[in-house]
């Protein structure tokens, strides 16, 4: 991996981790490891790296060799999104779009204690619950889902993810416009107030890392909403 390039840049990229990005190409959060490109600074996640490198691909849930067309226009098989951009097979059209692409194969929830599958919706015997057993609202059953096949638990992919499926607490968050290094956090007792909107931070927060500044915040309240909902299903 040492010749990556960004399709836009001269400049090779360089491997970063432990900082809190939005990568350039699926647009998921995290702060897993990323390449930075040393010119403009625009940070792709490796699993989108890797992704991209030209060939064949493999996704544990799709049978055949998928293929990335950047131009492809329409919606991806295992969300019912609509996307730009998506791997698609040769052999049988099914399309999967970045975020799927990259979707945990096993995922722990509370809900249920063993470790969850994801699973495809052409995997008939699953179909028999149509209810999502941790918002209680109905499934599409074309769709791709969390499963225990023991318990036989059912969940949406997004119930079981959150919204920000990438993200690791105790990391760091810099580009706010506090001027301290905030702290990703999710408080069990005694909740503080957002210092933005005013309300008990019971959700994931930004917690300044110098205790005697007590600046805490909504990750929600600085990733606006509709930006969040954007960087989740478009790449
Ligand atoms: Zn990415
Ligand atoms: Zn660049
Ligand atoms: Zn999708
Ligand atoms: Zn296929
Ligand atoms: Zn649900
Ligand atoms: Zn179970
Ligand atoms: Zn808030
Ligand atoms: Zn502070």
């Amino acid at each position: 991996m040492k010749n990556v390039w960004h399709e836009l840049c001269r400049e090779p990229l360089a491997l970063i981790s432990d900082k809190v990005f939005e990568c350039a190409k699926c647009r998921h959060i995290s702060n897993t490891f990323a390449y930075e490109c040393s010119e403009c600074e625009s940070k792709r996640c490796l699993r989108c790296v890797i992704a991209l490198t030209p060939g064949a691909r493999t996704s544990l849930r799709h049978e055949h060799p998928l293929f990335f067309y950047k131009d492809y226009h329409g919606r991806c098989d295992a969300c019912g999104n609509l996307t730009l951009g998506a791997f698609c097979c040769k052999d049988c059209n099914f399309v999967l779009h970045f975020g799927c692409f990259s979707l945990p194969i096993t995922a722990h929830h509370k809900c249920d204690e063993h470790l969850l599958s994801l699973t495809a919706h052409n995997d008939n015997k699953y179909s028999e619950s149509h209810y999502c057993d941790i918002c209680e609202e109905s499934r599409d059953t074309n769709r791709w889902f969390y499963h225990c096949a023991i318990c036989d638990t059912s969940v949406h992919v997004n119930c079981v993810l959150g919204k920000y499926p990438f993200l690791k607490l105790g990391s760091i968050f810099e580009e706010t416009d506090h001027p301290h290094p905030l702290t990703i956090v999710k408080k069990k007792y005694y909740y503080l107030d957002c210092n933005k909107c005013g309300k008990p931070c019971e959700d994931l927060s930004l917690e300044c890392s110098k205790l005697e500044c007590k600046y805490i915040v909504h990750l929600d309240c600085v990733v606006h909403y509709t930006l969040r909902c954007f960087l989740w299903w478009r790449m």
